[in-house]
């Protein structure tokens, strides 16, 4: 069995899979709110979930994870560890069997993803604690996103700032983008559609699209941070480079202007609101604001879907994924709305259908799948490789 883990700046999640057996996830949860009085711990296993309040730091959080696994009598079965890893910078291009030299690299890469990183790296330290006679595999965000092109990767600015400071373009969200494309490829080999050039989607809070070429990226929209690209629930994607002097000649510090992109802005910026079911909602309820976030949010999508099918020469299909990409019907529609040219023809029946599994909603020469991601599992995937 393999046990996955992923540790946030206030979160832990967890699963245990049991590739052997039809990749059957045996348990999950989360602890949430870590640090906080309102803390609390949802673990699954079965079927049967429960929810217990939460005291404590991460330290605590991966203790009870300990706990909980060895009373279910899991803890034992565990063969191996795998990770996620938000930044992996130049280093790491696959799935990395962890030594301490890796853990120093880790926490080297740290000031590429201050918020990340560092405690994604104390999960790892905690976890080999608690099972020190497993191998811990880390898993990177970034490391789908390792096969661009430096013609894609590099910024136009000074050459040094490259060479010097790792200024490029990573990537983000490399684990869904690879399971979703992966599975998508599957789907359509069945059913003897075209698979080679394929655009994924994954609209979650964060939003990022990737263009995958036989299984490679070849480019994507988040950039040297998440903030880059696509407009999201509180991220602004790309805004003019300028804007940044121009805030500051108004008074506003370096800090303040991060703060803002990255948590005042996307649709929360322009509609006071960024979950995206309450935004329809609003919209449907005559929401001016709302009716402007979406329609920023949907032809920013459309651009990227544009530039994508230009940089790949053609587009053989185009997936959604994540909290949106999986949930909201009007979106998808919306964003494929009259791009025939493109090959991509929804069918409403069929993008109407609500449904966990990975499926086919379109008749154009360009098929449009909705794919719901299983980042757990391609952790799990991931480890598994590393190990055997
Ligand atoms: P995260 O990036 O935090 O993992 P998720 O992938 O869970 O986020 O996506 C969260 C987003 O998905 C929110 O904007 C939420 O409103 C949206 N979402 C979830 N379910 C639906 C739905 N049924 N209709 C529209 N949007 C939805």
């Amino acid at each position: 069995m393999i046990l996955t883990l992923n540790a946030g700046s206030s979160s832990l999640k967890f699963s245990v899979f049991d590739l052997s057996a039809g990749e059957e996830e045996i348990a999950n949860g989360i602890v949430e709110r870590i640090g906080s009085a309102e803390g609390r711990a949802t673990l699954e296993i079965g079927g049967e979930r429960q929810q217990v309040d939460f005291q404590g730091d991460h330290s605590v959080a991966v203790q009870a994870i300990g706990l909980f696994l060895r009373k279910q009598k899991l803890l034992a079965k565990v063969k191996a560890v795998g990770h996620r890893v938000v930044h992996g910078g130049e280093t790491f291009q696959q799935p990395t069997r962890i030594t301490t030299e890796v853990e120093q690299t880790i926490e080297r890469l740290s000031p590429l993803a201050p918020l990340h990183n560092p405690v994604n790296l104390q999960g790892i330290q905690l976890a080999k604690a608690t099972l020190p006679n497993v191998p811990h595999v880390a898993v990177f965000d970034t490391a789908f996103h390792s096969t661009m092109l430096a013609q894609a990767f590099r910024y136009p600015v000074p050459n040094a700032w490259y060479t010097k400071h790792g200024v490029r373009k990573y990537g983000f969200h490399g684990t869904s983008h690879a399971y979703v494309s992966t599975i998508a490829k599957d789907v359509l080999t069945k059913v003897e559609k075209k698979s080679s050039k394929i655009i994924t989607l994954h609209l979650g809070n964060g939003c990022s699209a990737a263009a995958v070429i036989d299984g490679k990226c070849i480019d994507t929209t988040m950039g040297l941070t998440p903030l880059e690209g696509l407009m999201m629930g509180t991220r602004s994607g790309d805004v003019d480079p300028g804007l940044a002097a121009y805030m500051s000649s108004l008074g506003m510090s370096i800090d303040a202007y991060d703060k803002a992109l990255n948590k005042e802005s996307g649709l929360l910026g322009i509609a006071a609101e960024n979950d995206m079911r309450t935004l329809l909602s609003m919209r449907e309820e005559g929401s001016d604001l709302a009716r402007l976030a979406i329609a920023m949010f949907v032809y920013r999508l459309r651009k990227a879907v544009g530039s994508f099918a230009a940089a790949m020469g053609g587009i053989d299909a185009l997936v959604f994924t994540a909290g949106i990409g999986e949930n909201a019907s009007d979106i998808r529609a919306e964003v494929c709305e009259d791009l025939t040219f493109l090959g991509i023809e929804l069918v409403a029946e069929l993008n109407a259908i609500r449904s966990d599994t990975p499926r086919i909603i379109s008749k154009g020469t360009c098929s449009v799948l909705v794919v719901p991601t299983n980042e757990e599992l391609q952790i799990a995937r991931a480890t598994a490789g590393v190990i055997k």
